[in-house]
């Protein structure tokens, strides 16, 4: 007989009562140290203090009033991306996926407006992940999510990443956009080199295309730059940003420049929930945190440190260690297992000895520690995966 809950997870038999910091408590009353944080999302660990009085302050004045109207909390969250970015603009929305839909929207909207309604087409790479809605499978073109769901949406071409030629060639006549995220998480923890985004700004400056970076998961601190791309020396046109953007609470955006965002008239989009008052309190909490300067260095120089007492750990150093490869910038880790080894087996072993991890594609195990993690923390994580 089916659960009441729709079955489309392949959940953990593990469930929590509460949680603090890096440490979430079990209701058998085990403690386990959260490397997973929700899939690169508490990113200031659990019930911060600051979120939680932000959150109860804003409950007892004001939850949802809907987009009929104008939300203070939205104008400031807004302008506050806008001073952080290449941004002139921003939608809010609920989710990554919802983030992305709009980002596809601004692309083709962009060149309806200009007169060029035939150049709708949208460029991805492999191993991308962009989120499930129907628009999205397209996008992120993995055939697993894809199974079942046809017609598969029109309009997206797939490259792999670091073959030039072949995306000079995906340019065509009809392409609006090319999306990538700066560093693909679902996908392994692929780490785009900063020269790589330059070159892909140069050609899409060159074919009069647009650029979107999906930075749903390396944006917001992971990376140890406030987003993943300001590594680089580039801006996109359209930004999405998620996951780590409420620290837990559903939230997300679309950043786009002025000549993009233009072409949003009233009507064009909405969402109902999108950037109410609760929701806005909370984030721009989290960014005030995260994006001071000396909060982001110190996610580099923890990262930094943890990565490489990673690789003292790995195969390279180790006979017997279960993984070869450590991937990844800031706190956005991927340990890639060795050849034999199934990632999925590793993350329950790790977590029968208290550290919760997340998959990824390639084999890779991904550590996503909150962004304040302690030194404590780390060392316990350390002395968890030497110890399997
Ligand atoms: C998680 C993720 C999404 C989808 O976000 P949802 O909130 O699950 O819709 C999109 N893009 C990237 C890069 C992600 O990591």
């Amino acid at each position: 007989m089916i659960t009441p809950v729709l079955p489309s997870y392949a959940r953990q038999d593990l469930q929590f009562s509460h949680g603090s910091g890096a440490v979430l408590v079990a209701t058998d009353g085990r403690k386990y140290l959260d490397f997973a944080a929700g899939v690169a999302v508490t990113c200031l660990g659990h019930c911060p203090p600051e979120l939680v009085k932000v959150l109860q302050d804003q409950a007892a004045k004001l939850w949802h009033v809907s987009n009929l109207y104008r939300i203070p909390e939205q104008e400031k969250l807004a302008e506050r991306l806008v001073g952080l970015t290449f941004a002139d603009t921003v939608f809010f929305c609920n989710s990554g996926a919802e983030a992305n839909e709009a980002a596809l929207k601004m692309a083709r909207r962009y060149h309806y407006v200009a007169g060029r309604p035939e150049r709708n087409r949208i460029i991805t790479f492999a191993g991308a992940f962009h989120g499930r809605t129907l628009a999205n499978l397209a996008a992120g073109g993995n055939p697993k999510h894809l199974e079942g769901f046809s017609p598969v949406m029109p309009g997206f071409d797939q490259v792999v990443l670091g073959d030039w030629d072949g995306l000079e060639k995906a340019i065509i006549p009809a392409t609006a956009a090319i999306m990538i995220e700066p560093i693909q998480g679902e996908g392994g923890v692929v780490v785009v080199p900063p020269g790589d985004l330059e070159r892909l700004r140069a050609l899409a400056d060159q074919h009069g295309i647009l650029l979107i970076f999906d930075e749903v998961q390396c944006g917001i601190g992971r990376s140890g730059k406030l987003f993943a791309h300001q590594w680089s020396s580039i801006a996109p046109d359209i930004m999405t940003i998620a996951k780590g953007l409420g620290g837990g609470f559903p939230v997300a955006a679309c950043l786009a420049s002025e000549a993009v965002g233009a072409c949003m008239s009233a009507g064009t989009h909405g969402s109902t929930f999108g950037g109410n008052p609760l929701a806005m309190a909370v984030a721009s909490k989290v960014l005030d945190i995260i994006a001071e300067p000396a909060f982001l260095a110190r996610v580099v120089q923890k990262g930094a440190v943890f990565k490489e007492k990673l690789i003292g750990l790995s195969a390279a150093h180790r006979q017997g260690a279960f993984f070869d490869q450590v991937r990844g910038e800031g706190l956005l880790l991927g340990l890639r297992c060795v050849a034999g080894v199934d990632y999925a087996k590793m993350q329950v072993a790790l977590q029968n000895h208290g550290l919760l991890t997340v998959g990824a594609r390639d084999n890779v195990l991904r550590l996503v520690p909150p962004l304040n993690a302690t030194d404590a923390d780390f060392e316990q994580a350390l002395e968890i995966i030497e110890g399997l």
